[in-house]
């Protein structure tokens, strides 16, 4: 495949990393689409050589999504690939009204992503940083593991979700569980083989406390002997942060033999050689 640009620091054993599938235009407001909007998003995406990019705003949001908007901008954007799509959560106020929308909407939809960014607090995302740590204080981080991949289980077996997003995220803030979590990862990654998800290289774990990627090593490996499809995701709240350290997944992915991510159309998995 053609970029334009050719990413700075490329490795001639390294793939090019052209996709971006989590990205979060309206940031963390509703922020209706428009072309205002939208179109620097478009603009970054291409300076960086990404030819195919998913918007996957917060479910909470739902209202700012404009699919008549993403059409005007496919039309004036016709060299790239522009998915609509939607990051559903499992927040205990407003989760339920965004499956709705999602059920409502799911035709017009190219991609959705399932995520856990709420335990036993309704009122704080536990990923924010740095005051989610809190949420850690006192508690046996092993029982934390557990929760959070029961509830990632959850989202996995809604039936609403193509692929999970950041799905070791309960590490952000650096709290590590007694080894070996194996059964607990095993277990999940098993449901996810069986339902048909994908799950996210996401870079956005390398500008957080715990800096490295979402997921760990060990998942990674445990997802390629399963044939779980891998989606790259930057996570960018703002279009400079498109394909951020792609360089750097790049390298990993080649170190892994990761020769195949996964784009989606209308919720259908395409597979793109690399
Ligand atoms: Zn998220
Ligand atoms: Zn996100």
């Amino acid at each position: 495949m053609i970029s334009g640009n050719t990413p700075i620091l490329q490795h001639s054993n390294t793939p090019s990393l052209l996709f971006d599938y989590h990205t979060h235009p309206q940031g963390h407001r509703i922020q209706r689409y428009g072309q205002a909007l939208l179109q620097p998003w478009i603009d970054s995406a291409r300076a960086k050589g990404i030819i195919d990019i998913a918007f996957t705003d917060h479910d909470r949001y739902h209202a700012g999504v404009d699919f008549d908007e993403l059409d005007r901008l496919r039309e004036k954007n016709p060299d790239m690939k522009i998915r609509a799509g939607i990051e559903l959560d499992n927040d205990p106020r407003t989760s339920a009204a965004g499956r709705k929308w999602i059920e409502q909407n799911w035709d017009r939809l190219d991609f959705v992503l399932g995520s856990v960014h709420y335990l036993t607090r309704a009122d704080q995302m536990f990923d924010s940083v740095p005051d989610g740590a809190q949420q850690f204080t006192g508690r046996d981080i092993d029982d934390v593991y557990s929760d959070y991949f029961r509830r990632v289980r959850e989202v996995a077996a809604s039936g609403l979700a193509d692929c999970l997003a950041h799905l070791d995220l309960v590490k952000i803030h650096g709290h590590r569980p007694r080894p070996p979590v194996s059964e607990l990862i095993e277990e999940t990654l098993e449901l996810i083989r069986t339902r048909k998800l994908a799950i996210e290289l996401s870079t956005a774990g390398w500008r957080k406390p715990v800096n490295e990627l979402y997921p760990s090593d060990e998942i990674i490996t445990l997802a390629i002997e399963k044939k779980i499809p891998f989606t790259i995701a930057s996570d960018a709240h703002s279009w400079a942060q498109l394909g951020e350290n792609y360089e750097r997944l790049a390298q990993k992915m080649s170190a892994f033999g990761i020769r195949e991510v996964s784009v989606y159309e209308k919720h259908r998995r395409i597979a793109q050689r690399l």
